[in-house]
């Protein structure tokens, strides 16, 4: 990578920020295209996200993605929002247009994507249950309902929280029906034998500890879908595996996404397989060095 005077800066704000594979990838697929672009990792403590905002325009940057915790309160710094980020009330993508600072989501296009591509999965008319309430189960949720999914069933550890959610989408959503339900009701075999998708939002999967899911009573045609991707094989993964179920991981909405954001910010296709390539690769080395 040769940098210049004309080199044009994008980036990412996190805190923390140092695990992330948004930089390999981005980069390589600048690279690739031979663009002179370059993609860096910021660390922004929360108090510091207005600063750093502001500081697009003073440095001249072009784009950066969002990371936890920022997504939803870098919106008040913001010019403007898309409709889609507006509903989700979550950021992952700045847009510098001239000076303008346009917030985008593309987590809830990215999962999507990744449902078509990695699983030939298409949501029209299908039933899903997703656990999580939280920035990523809202783009989650709206990218389903955006797709005219039938029904979701939201099952959140804060049940008030799954409630208000259901209530707020299906004020927004008119072609799907939205139902809040209790976690003790993952093992309900009327809800769970109904359905096509089953998605954990939530950030379980990290830490390794799993909800009590028995997939036998899920029809074995269910596509089983975690959005965490460290580990790549969760242990809602591993089990629903283990039962026979066709499972997804969080990797390929981390590869969408993140293509979607490099197409706002270039103008140009991205070149998915060498970002995949580049995501495969840093996820096993993550892996093998957190078994050593
Ligand atoms: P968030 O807004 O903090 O929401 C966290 C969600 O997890 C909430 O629904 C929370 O329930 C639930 N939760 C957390 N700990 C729990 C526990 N011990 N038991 C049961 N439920 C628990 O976080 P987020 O932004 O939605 O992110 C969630 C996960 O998605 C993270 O692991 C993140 O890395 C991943 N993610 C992946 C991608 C990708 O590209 N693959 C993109 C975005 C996010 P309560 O409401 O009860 O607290």
């Amino acid at each position: 990578m040769r940098i210049t005077g004309e080199t044009r800066i994008l980036g990412i704000f996190g805190y923390p920020v140092k695990h992330t594979l948004s930089p390999s990838m981005q980069n390589a697929a600048l690279e690739s295209l031979g663009l002179n672009y370059i993609y860096l990792p910021f660390e922004v403590r929360p108090e510091e996200l207005e600063d750093a905002v502001r500081s697009l325009n003073t440095l001249g940057i072009i784009g950066v993605n969002l990371t936890i915790p920022h997504k939803e309160s870098v919106i008040p710094f913001l010019d403007e929002i898309t409709d889609e980020a507006e509903v989700i009330g979550s950021v992952n993508t700045i847009e510098n247009k001239n000076g303008r600072l346009i917030g985008h989501n593309t987590d809830s296009g990215g999962f999507m994507m990744s449902l078509r591509a990695d699983a030939g999965f298409n949501a029209n008319g299908k039933t899903a249950l997703v656990i999580g309430a939280g920035g990523a189960a809202r783009g989650v949720i709206a990218g389903l309902a955006r797709e005219m999914v039938h029904r979701i069933f939201i099952a959140n550890r804060t049940m008030e929280k799954g409630e208000r959610l259901a209530k707020e989408f299906g004020n927004k959503f008119e072609g799907t029906e939205f139902t809040a339900i209790p976690m003790s009701s993952l093992n309900d075999s009327s809800i769970m034998s109904s359905l096509d998708l089953f998605v954990n939002a939530t950030s379980m999967g990290m830490e390794g500890t799993i909800f009590d899911i028995q997939f036998s009573l899920t029809p074995t045609h269910v596509l089983v879908s975690d959005i965490v991707y460290n580990p790549q094989l969760t242990a809602f993964l591993k089990k629903a595996r283990e039962g026979g179920r066709k499972t997804i991981g969080g990797l390929g909405m981390l590869l969408y996404q993140g293509a979607i954001s490099f197409e706002i910010w270039t103008s140009r296709k991205a070149p998915i397989a060498i970002m995949k390539d580049v995501l495969q690769k840093e996820a096993q080395l993550a892996r093998q060095a957190a078994d050593s």
